[in-house]
């Protein structure tokens, strides 16, 4: 058997829209793409959206919405994905890396607060990171941000849907309706919903919204489909150097249906993960991926840790057994201290970064989508633990 470790579902709904677009004439930033950011503002419970072409740019147009300039620093979790610290670069600001906790992966603001305090530049702000799809305790982000003046930005790449409450009493609150600044989404072929490429950005601060929207099409002063529609004119001005970061029409129709499907789509992950769970709990030689009754899942990822000590094998020798059996996984992620521009620009050593240096060894994603059949599932469980079997220590 192979099991891929994704497999995209565009139903024949987005098919459609796509084809009334193609022959609607409109092919770029227009009508549909204004439905799926009225859409998905109403989704996460967000009074502002708008619509990129990545999580990528959002990030970036948020950073820059915030003014961050060159002399200032963000706090950065190292566990993350390029694009989280690279837009602080964009902005030619330090991006001030940070350790992990152990199980969540989240950042640890104990960490944080070390090395805000160590800082050289004047720290801004902080990008936690909704690593596979588990919510940051926001509170404790937002009290953080508050005692050091800070601003956030969530990097909700991982995290639609997701929810979290700080306890059962509680109330849930979906992630993009929080009280950070913006919170970033990805749209991006392997993640929870896709539109090819794309990203949208929520806010509850208007001012934000607009200078998002501004900068997303080249610091032009309306929306450029404004000035071709009927109501409309040709006039527009330019009000700052911005980016083309647009999301096109044609993308924002796969995204309209796709947003429909999202809960559908987070349940049956949540099933492929109860599985997975069940099936690996008694297997020595990991650890199952964190789980908290206070959080909505967007099960984006399921990663279990090795217990190195417990098998004669490393991790990359564990993904070439899975892989030689027909099972296909990832490693989300080699932290950024680890890589070579990190290190050789900020001198980032491993020791540096004790719990993400450490844990990063241990971690296996293994294939979690929506329609991964009961046999997949299955085949998958069987094989890791065989392998736990045969190079148990
Ligand atoms: C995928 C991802 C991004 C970037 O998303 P794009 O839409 O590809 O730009 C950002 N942050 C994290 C954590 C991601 O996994």
């Amino acid at each position: 058997m192979k099991v891929p470790f994704f497999r995209p579902i565009i139903g024949a709904e987005e098919t459609e829209e796509v084809l009334d677009t193609l022959k609607s004439g409109w092919l770029t930033t227009g009508p549909k793409t204004k439905k799926f950011e009225e859409e998905f503002a109403k989704a996460v419970n967000a009074p502002f959206a708008v619509a990129v072409n990545s999580c990528t740019a959002a990030l970036h147009l948020a950073l820059e919405a915030l003014h961050l300039q060159s002399d200032e620093a963000v706090l950065v979790p190292t566990m993350t994905f390029a694009a989280t610290a690279e837009v602080v670069r964009y902005l030619n600001a330090e991006p001030v890396l940070v350790d992990v906790h152990p199980d969540t992966l989240h950042i640890d603001l104990a960490d944080a607060e070390e090395r805000l305090k160590k800082c050289r530049k004047r720290v801004v702000g902080i990008i936690p990171v909704h690593i596979g799809g588990m919510m940051v305790n926001m509170e404790e982000v937002n009290k953080f941000a508050k005692k050091h003046n800070l601003w956030v930005v969530e990097d909700a790449a991982h995290s639609f849907p997701a929810g979290w409450r700080k306890s059962e009493k509680d109330e849930w609150k979906i992630c993009g309706s929080g009280d950070s600044e913006v919170t970033c989404f990805s749209f991006y072929a392997n993640k929870t919903i896709t539109t090819g490429e794309g990203g949208m950005a929520t806010t509850h601060r208007e001012e934000l919204a607009e200078r998002m929207r501004i900068m997303s099409l080249h610091g032009i002063s309306k929306d450029a489909w404004k000035r071709f529609s009927s109501s409309g004119n040709w006039y527009y001005e330019i009000v700052a150097p911005g980016f083309k970061y647009n999301l096109t029409d044609v993308a924002a129709s796969i995204g309209i249906h796709q947003l429909k499907k999202a809960e559908l789509f987070r349940k049956k992950r949540e099933e492929v993960a109860k599985k997975y769970n069940e099936g690996m709990k008694s297997i020595e030689e990991i650890e199952l991926p964190p789980e908290d009754i206070n959080r909505i899942h967007s099960w984006h990822l399921y990663y279990i840790k090795l217990n190195l000590e417990k098998l004669s094998i490393n991790r990359s020798e564990f993904i070439d057994k899975l892989k030689e059996r027909g099972v296909l996984t990832s490693v989300h992620w080699m932290p950024l201290h680890m890589h070579p521009y990190y290190k050789k620009v900020y001198g980032y050593e491993e020791s540096d970064f004790e719990t993400a240096s450490k844990v990063y060894y241990r971690l296996i994603s293994l294939p979690i989508f929506p329609d991964l059949k009961d046999e997949e599932i299955d085949y998958v469980i069987e094989n890791v633990r065989r392998i736990c079997e045969e190079y148990r220590n």
